[in-house]
């Protein structure tokens, strides 16, 4: 920001974030304080509320002072709108399908700078001119900040609950979603927009049904449920694309290792669609998804011993995520637990016949053993070398082609690691070691 002439404070409300900006020369200017009349805008961090549950006090003096508050991918779109913008939201699945769709791009040769609020944040990108393509993966609080992003493609893959307490409710949160398709950019963008949209939940059906009457937009729909008209669709797991009138079997995802399951089809069907819509041929769009390596620690093959497999994802910080992956294996080697989130292990009832065995780590242990306890047997091991061990050692033992050690933990990582991608790479790591010394 300051290099591009613009006058800037900055304050962060932690005393220790406070020392390290100085240490770099941001300029500290107390915002609970300062008079604000003379700033043209506050550019808040997504994380900090600014409505519900309760605002920040310099959001609500910002408000009061008159100040505009935007977010950080607002201020790139007022100054690179040049630039293709292919954006994506989604309760699930969002980092996935941002990935894939820069793997796509990339191997059609275009410029392409993906972040948001996966990986780099978006003012650390390069600036790509008329040429490039920025994909972008947006959170619903990234949106509620970003008023004028030139999207070519906006995505919404699907709407289930999350984050409610930060949008004052669900209805509060389907709008902010929607806020994809509602963007005003301040030059008008070289193609109208189009909008891939996601048919399995109702809350994204009824804003399909909305945006289906605007005339300003092209939109495609998604269905991994049913056939989608005009869209793209699977029928038994292969792709099919219907947007031009005729529907065209394109892929079969059932031999795409890097996604397997459902979901990750509505994820690639998804990214087909935005592909597309930016002009990229179908056949190498197939060829892309296919050389697809996965995202870490999103059921991500870590090992194989014999026929069996051992698959990270970590990820999976709830029972439903680790449903998703439940759904994808057999003969299951569970390796689950952690910081327990409310709920527990709601809703996996029909999933159980797929484990043989439970391995047990972290606080969770005591409320999952109860849980599961007349429903699946299971190992108390406390840390996740021990389960690694005991679940790799029963899996070789009971000899089931096919078998699957998997770590879907169901609960966040923070009582034994720093976060998920932590608790992952000490999966892989075990693994390995347990490899290494069973093949010795
Ligand atoms: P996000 O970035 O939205 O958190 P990810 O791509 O990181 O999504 O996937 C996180 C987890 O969400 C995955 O491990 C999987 O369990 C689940 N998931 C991924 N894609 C979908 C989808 N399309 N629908 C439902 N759940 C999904």
């Amino acid at each position: 920001m300051q290099e591009s002439g613009a006058h800037v404070w900055a304050w962060d409300d932690n005393p220790a974030c406070r020392s390290q900006a100085l240490a770099l020369g941001v300029p500290l200017v107390d915002l609970h304080e300062a008079d604000l009349g003379a700033v043209a805008a506050l550019v808040l961090a997504p994380g900090i509320p600014h409505t519900f549950p309760e605002p920040n006090p310099v959001a609500t003096r910002a408000r009061e002072a008159g100040v505009e508050i935007i977010g950080d991918i607002e201020l790139l779109a007022r100054s690179e709108h040049d630039a293709t913008w292919i954006g994506f939201t989604g309760t699930n699945g969002k980092s996935t399908t941002t990935s894939l769709i820069a793997h796509i791009l990339k191997l059609t040769g275009r410029p392409v700078a993906v972040g948001g609020n996966l990986g780099t944040a978006v003012l650390t990108l390069p600036a790509m001119g008329a040429t490039g393509t920025y994909v972008l993966e947006l959170s619903s609080y990234q949106l509620e900040q970003t008023f004028a992003a030139p999207f070519a493609v906006a995505v919404m893959l699907n709407i289930t609950p999350d984050h409610l307490d930060r949008h004052g409710g669900m209805d509060g949160y389907i709008r902010a979603k929607t806020l994809i398709f509602e963007q005003k950019p301040v030059v008008t963008p070289r193609q109208p927009m189009t909008a891939v949209i996601g048919l399995d939940d109702e809350p994204s059906r009824k804003i399909f049904r909305a945006l289906e009457l605007r005339d300003d937009i092209a939109v495609i729909p998604v269905s991994v449920e049913h056939k989608a008209a005009g869209g793209v669709y699977t029928k038994h797991g292969v792709l099919i694309d219907d947007t031009e009138s005729k529907a065209v079997e394109i892929i079969d995802l059932k031999r795409v290792p890097a996604l397997p399951g459902r979901h990750n089809w509505q994820n690639a069907c998804a990214a087909y669609a935005a592909a597309r819509a930016v002009g990229a041929h179908p056949d190498l769009i197939a060829r892309s998804i296919s050389s697809f390596p996965g995202l870490a620690h999103r059921q991500q093959r870590v090992g194989q011993l014999e026929t069996m497999i051992f698959v990270n994802d970590s990820k999976a910080t709830n029972a439903d995520a680790a449903g998703k992956a439940l759904a994808c294996y057999h003969d299951i080697y569970w390796i689950l637990g952690g910081k327990p989130k409310d709920g527990g292990l709601e809703g996996l009832e029909p999933l159980l016949g797929r484990i043989r065995h439970a391995f047990l780590i972290g606080a969770a242990s005591e409320s999952f053993a109860t849980w599961l306890e007349g429903k699946v047997q299971y190992t108390r091991c406390g840390t996740l070398d021990v389960a690694v061990r005991k679940a790799g050692e029963m899996a070789l033992a009971e000899h089931r082609p096919g078998a699957c050690v998997l770590l879907s933990p169901a609960c966040a990582s923070f009582d034994q690691f720093t976060d998920f991608e932590a608790r992952g790479s000490a999966f892989a790591a075990h693994v390995a070691e347990f490899i290494g010394k069973t093949s010795a």
